[in-house]
This record gives structure tokens, C-alpha cells and sequence, in this order.
């Protein structure tokens, strides 16, 4: 069995029958023993085996035995260190000036064996101590630095919750103000549908308090008639859509309608997952109200209107309403009236050969035609697609049957070019009727209608009054 590794030992004394004494009777102690001469060599000595018990002359080569001894307590080690002093110095000063130079035990010269023997036991007693001491305060200082270090890392924690802290609330604070201050309402949905967050302006919209939308759905406090239904904002954005807009009618809080347009779009978590919808919500009620009234003002201006557009000449109500007072006045004054149809021939063929736009073009010369010729009694209508109608008061059949054929002949002399380098000519037929004794405006009509078809059947190009 291998022997455990001897304990080192210091002697530094320069007297050589002293030192070795001390030699035999630490080696008999069991001790790896290192004795020397003079405080340097002590010195070498020490910083080569690390004594944990060292036996020191005051009266040393050198350095003196106390100034080692102090040297020796510098050392990383040196405070753990049991220093013994033989000395022939014994008065109570030099004793105190001794242990404040560190030294452990003080021993004066001469020394006998014996004293020498329980002398060392003393001290591997206190050196045993010393190595337990030293072990302990290790243990301590290590688990002093990695306090230290956990405490650093904490402080560093709380300094970053801290910030987070204050980043939050500086957060908290702007969201609540916008939304306060946004000017539509603002309404936070979870994907259960419960009202997580709503603003001022939304109870406004809802007309509900602030207590009742807390503990809602949002079903409950702001139905409409998306809810339930495909078009439920909640619903679609489940589905993966990132912006929906819809606009709802609603009753106002001060009774009527409102209308509101809702911009919803998903609401995230910090992992990005889908806690809800935000929706905000404008309200556009005066918007759709000026522009149902702007849509009722161009219907109603419609309505009014008495002109056709394209042409220029009247439109066909103001011919309907004016066709039965002209006929009424003639009758009352005993005045010939006459009526002319006209009608393009093969109209048809000509749009679906080169479009509607040169269609048009016809439409509107054949309004131009007609409000240069007639006269300025005469009422000259559209009163179809490609049908017009000339009212002629105080005018006999006969000279009705001229103007059609003096507007016929015109009409046919016109050239268009609804493409280029094409040339096209187009002709009309005219139905010529005058209003007979106790005749209506609806036999008129007709009459004259017979006429155009009889033209029509005759062949085109021409006038018929019969
Ligand atoms: P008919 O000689 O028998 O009158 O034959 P048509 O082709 O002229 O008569 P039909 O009633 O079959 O067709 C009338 C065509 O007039 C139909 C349409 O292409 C055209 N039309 C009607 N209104 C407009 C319009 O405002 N602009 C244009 N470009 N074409 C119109
Ligand atoms: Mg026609
Ligand atoms: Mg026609």
C-alpha cells in the first residue's frame, strides 16, 4: 500500500545543533522535513513546498526570522500557515512584537526535545485547523462570487423587466389615447367573439354602457346584418383574410339610420397567433345621405329633363305629353295637324357592321338634320333608338308629305365614314299622317305607324301619307 504523500516542513535556523534537533524529532513526527540556513534560503524553501508548518529562528542570516515571518503571511497560502519562533529573546515586548509579525507559537532558546515534541503536536493541531479554515473560506469565497454573479444577473433582469415595464405602460398610455382620440370607434374581438377592449366612441355607436359591452359578445351589443352570416368579419378572417371592409346600416342612437363603414383586421399575439379582429368603425351616415340625395337629384333631373342627349331634339315623354294638347288645340281651332315617323332603314346592319359609336354618329346628324329643317312650331322628337317623331301644327298632310320628302332626300345625301376609307350612305322612312275629325292621338299615332310599316314593306327610302 503506497504511503499517503509526507507533510512538508519548514526549518530555517541557522544554528546547526539546534537545527538538527529540531530535524530528528519532526522527522520522528512522521514530516517531510526542510531544514536550511539563513531567511532567503527559508524563503526559496517555502515557495518550493508550500510548509504548512514552519519552525523560524529570530536570529537569522539575512532577513531577520520575524521579517520572513511576515513575508510569509503576504503569501496566498501564508495566512494559513502555523509559524513556531525559537528565540532567546523573552521579554514581553519582543513576545508582542513577535505574534504581530504572525507569528503563531513563541518559544524561547534553549529547547528542550520534549518541549520541542509538544510544541509541534500544538502545531499540527493548529495547522489541521488552519487547512480546515482555508477550505471553508475557499468554499465561502466561491460561493460568495457565484452570489455575486447571480446577483448581476438578476439586477440585469430587473433592470430589463424594468424597461419592458416602462416600455409597456409609455405603450399602454398612446394606445389608450388613440383610442380616445381616433375619431371612429374601435372594437376588439376575441375569436370567441367576446369584446375585449372597446373605445368611447364605439359605446357611442352601440348606445350601450360601458359595464354591458364588458361583459358581451359582440353579437349582442353591435348586431348588424353581417353578423352570422359568410360576411361576419370574425368569421372571414379565421379563414385567412387580412383586411375585410364592410358597410351596415344600423338605428342611430338618436333615432333614424346609420350608416357605418367596418375596417376589421386580425389581432396578433406576440407569437403571432390570432387572438382576435380589431375592427374600427366610421361612421358614414352623412356621406350615404348626400349621396342618396345627389342619386334622387340626377333621377328627379332626369325626369325633368325634356332634351335627348344625343340628338339634341326632344325626348320621347315631352313628345308623349305634348303629342294630345297639340292635337286638342288644332281641334279647338279648327287647325290641320300632321304627324311624320321616322324610321332609319336597316339600322341594325349598319351598327353591327361598324360598331356603336359610328351608329351614334348617324343618331346625331339625323337630330342635327331635323332641328334645321322644321320649323320653329314644329316639334321634332326621338322617340326610339333610331325613331323620331316631327308634330307639325297648322300643317296640312300634304305639306307634312314634302317635309318628309325634303328631309328624306337630305338625310340620304349625308355621307358617313364609320371606318376609315369607307364611305356609307343611309336612308329613312317616313309614315305621314294628318289628325282626322274625332280622331284620337292614339289613332293618329298608329295611323302614322302604319304608314312608316307600309313604307317599310314597300321597299324603304320613301314617304307614305294615306
Ligand atoms: P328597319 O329598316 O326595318 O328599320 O331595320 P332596322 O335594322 O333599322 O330596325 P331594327 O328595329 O331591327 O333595328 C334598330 C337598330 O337601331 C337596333 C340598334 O342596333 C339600333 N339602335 C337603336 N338605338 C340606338 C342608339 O341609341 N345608338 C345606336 N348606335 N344604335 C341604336
Ligand atoms: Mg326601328
Ligand atoms: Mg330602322
Amino acid at each position: 500500500m503506497a504511503q499517503p504523500a509526507k507533510e512538508p516542513l519548514l526549518i530555517v535556523e541557522d544554528d546547526a545543533v539546534t537545527r538538527r534537533l529540531f530535524e530528528t524529532v519532526a522527522a520522528g513526527e512522521g514530516y517531510q522535513v526542510h531544514a536550511c540556513e539563513g531567511a532567503e534560503n527559508g524563503w526559496e524553501v517555502f515557495q518550493q513546498h508550500n510548509p504548512r508548518i514552519v519552525v523560524l529562528d529570530w536570529l537569522l542570516r539575512g532577513l531577520d526570522g520575524l521579517a520572513l515571518a511576515r513575508r510569509i503571511r503576504q503569501h496566498p497560502d501564508g495566512p494559513y500557515v502555523t509559524i513556531l519562533m525559537v528565540t532567546t529573546q523573552e521579554r514581553p515586548e519582543e513576545m508582542e512584537e513577535a505574534l504581530k509579525a504572525g507569528v503563531t507559537y513563541y518559544l524561547t532558546k534553549p529547547v528542550k526535545r520534549d518541549f520541542f515534541q509538544a510544541w509541534l503536536a500544538a502545531a499540527r493541531k493548529n495547522s489541521e485547523d488552519m487547512r480546515l479554515l482555508q477550505q471553508h473560506q475557499e468554499a465561502r469565497e466561491k460561493h460568495r462570487r457565484e452570489l455575486e454573479s447571480l446577483n448581476a444577473q438578476l439586477e440585469n433582469a430587473i433592470t430589463r423587466a424594468n424597461e419592458m415595464a416602462a416600455e409597456a405602460s409609455r405603450s399602454y398610455i398612446e394606445v389608450n389615447q388613440i383610442f380616445k382620440t381616433v375619431a371612429g370607434g374601435i372594437l376588439l374581438v376575441d375569436t370567441q367573439y367576446r369584446i375585449l377592449r372597446f373605445n368611447e366612441a364605439f359605446l357611442r355607436m352601440a348606445g350601450v354602457s360601458s359595464i354591458k359591452a364588458k361583459a358581451a359578445k359582440c353579437y349582442e351589443v353591435f348586431p348588424s346584418s353581417m353578423c352570422n352570416t359568410p360576411g361576419c368579419p370574425i368569421r372571414r378572417i379565421k379563414a385567412g383574410e387580412e383586411a375585410v371592409e364592410n358597410d351596415i346600416e344600423r338605428p342611430a342612437p338618436d333615432g333614424g339610420t346609420a350608416h357605418y363603414h367596418v375596417l376589421a383586421t386580425p389581432f396578433r399575439g406576440p407569437a403571432g397567433d390570432l387572438v382576435g379582429i380589431v375592427e374600427h368603425i366610421s361612421d358614414v351616415t352623412s356621406r350615404v345621405q348626400a349621396e342618396k340625395a345627389l342619386q334622387e337629384s340626377e333621377q328627379r333631373y332626369k325626369e325633368l329633363s325634356i332634351l335627348d342627349e344625343l340628338t339634341g331634339l326632344y325626348n320621347k315623354r315631352y313628345f308623349n305629353k305634348h303629342l294630345t294638347p297639340e292635337v286638342e288645340r288644332a281641334r279647338r281651332y279648327g287647325n290641320p295637324l300632321s304627324l311624320l315617323v321616322v324610321d332609319i332603314d336597316n339600322f341594325k346592319h349598319f351598327n353591327d357592321t361598324y360598331g356603336h359609336p359610328p351608329g351614334d354618329r348617324v343618331l346625331a346628324a339625323m337630330g342635327k338634320l331635323l332641328r334645321e329643317t322644321v320649323r320653329l312650331n314644329d316639334l321634332a322628337c326621338r322617340i326610339g333608338g333610331e325613331e323620331f317623331a316631327v308634330i307639325l301644327p297648322e300643317t296640312s298632310g300634304e305639306n307634312a308629305l314634302k317635309l318628309a320628302e325634303r328631309l328624306r332626300r337630305k338625310f340620304a345625301a349625308l355621307e358617313f365614314q364609320p371606318q376609315e376609307g369607307v364611305t356609307v350612305q343611309k336612308t329613312m322612312s317616313v309614315g305621314v299622317a294628318e289628325l282626322e275629325t274625332d280622331e284620337s292621338t292614339e289613332e293618329l299615332l298608329a295611323r302614322a305607324d302604319g304608314n312608316l310599316y307600309a313604307a317599310k314593306e314597300a321597299g324603304r327610302n320613301r314617304s307614305i301619307l294615306r
